[in-house]
């Protein structure tokens, strides 16, 4: 049977390479998330390309629960229900708590924790129904630990492993699995963007920000790549992955392990 995937935020970074894998097995895909329409247009026909399946593409504001609810109606509508949801929209936000922005602070819940409650109460019945269903939170090193400046982001990731958590209890006997994914520093095409011009302001060379900048905290001072969060993702909506539920799996270069 033709599996469905719905992944939220994947017009780009570890959205899209996720949708890219599971759309490799044949699943059908919902892509979501922003872009200027002839970019959404390219993404929709490139995945399309690299599978069996049907992709459609639905605009749903993460921040909207309306237009949440529209998403997880639209891919149960065109494909029966959905049986893979994978949370990965996620924006941040960096300043000191006492001056965090209050519209920063609601967005970024809304988007990175909040969206995921939406997505999944809307997922679970027709999960139930088929007895089969995975759920994959993409949180982040930081649903693990802190890092200052960014209160709002690490308050949503550690909020989404709790959510996880407490899913995977509800559904245990339901032959649903509810997991998080938390990367460390991934190679997306945001982060790309910045190492040339860090390079340029802080005077030193690119591999100089990658490996003293930016992975720092990284042991193994080597970017993950979508390639592999993906890869990941895979496995936890496998068959083999039936008794991984309510928990998470690192993949974060060592950062945890300080
Ligand atoms: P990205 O900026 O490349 O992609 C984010 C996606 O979310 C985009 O498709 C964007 O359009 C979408 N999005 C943003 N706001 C939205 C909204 N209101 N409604 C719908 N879609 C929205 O980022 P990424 O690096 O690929 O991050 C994806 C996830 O991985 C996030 O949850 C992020 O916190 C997590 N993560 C990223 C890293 C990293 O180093 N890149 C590390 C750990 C965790």
């Amino acid at each position: 049977m033709t599996k469905t995937a719905v992944i939220t935020g994947s017009t780009s970074g570890i959205g899209l390479a996720i949708a890219k894998a599971f759309a490799k097995t044949g699943a059908n895909i919902v892509l979501n998330g922003f872009g200027a329409p002839d970019e959404i247009r390219a993404v929709t026909d490139d995945v399309a390309g690299l599978g069996s399946g049907t992709v459609i593409y639905h605009p749903a504001d993460m921040t909207k629960p309306d237009e949440i609810a529209d998403l997880m109606a639209t891919a149960a509508a065109r494909f029966g229900e959905v049986d893979i949801l994978v949370n990965n929209a996620g924006v941040q936000y960096v300043e000191k708590v006492e001056d965090f922005p209050v519209e920063q602070w609601d967005r970024i819940i809304a988007i990175n924790l909040s969206s995921s409650f939406h997505t999944i109460r809307a997922a679970l019945p027709g999960m139930k129904a088929k007895g089969w269903g995975r759920i994959i939170n993409i949180a982040s090193a930081h649903g693990l630990v802190a890092s200052p400046f960014k209160s709002a982001y690490v308050a949503a990731k550690h909020g989404i492993m709790g959510l996880t958590k407490t899913v995977a209890l509800e559904v245990a006997e339901s032959g649903i699995t509810a997991n998080s994914i938390c990367p460390g520093y991934v190679l997306t095409p945001l982060v790309e963007k910045q190492i040339p011009d860090q390079a340029r302001t802080r005077g030193i060379t690119e591999a100089q920000v990658v490996s003293d900048v930016m992975l720092k905290g990284q042991p193994t001072k080597k970017f993950i790549t979508v390639e592999q969060v993906a890869s990941l993702a895979l496995y936890l909506a496998s068959d083999d992955a039936a008794q991984i539920t309510g928990t998470h799996v690192s993949m974060d270069g060592g950062w945890t392990a300080q």
